[in-house]
């Protein structure tokens, strides 16, 4: 194997690892329906997997808070 084509096959597994990366933390990640604590709007967030409480901003009204 030459030295070219091994850099190549190096850079190769490097860019599959990272693909492989993205489509977990895709995967990985959940939708969440929150109802605004001051206004009741629905609004929908994107959560890591195992995280619930996620701070956000009411679209509607623009209150700040967090999910239970
Ligand atoms: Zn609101």
């Amino acid at each position: 194997m030459s030295k070219q084509s091994m850099r190549e096959e190096a850079e190769r597994l490097i860019r599959e690892t990272m693909e492989k990366r993205n489509l977990v933390v895709k995967h990985g990640a959940t939708r969440i329906e929150a109802v605004c604590g001051k206004c009741g709007a629905p609004n929908r967030l994107q959560a890591d997997r195992g995280e619930t409480r996620v701070k956000y901003v009411c679209k509607q009204c623009g209150h700040k808070q967090e999910t239970l």
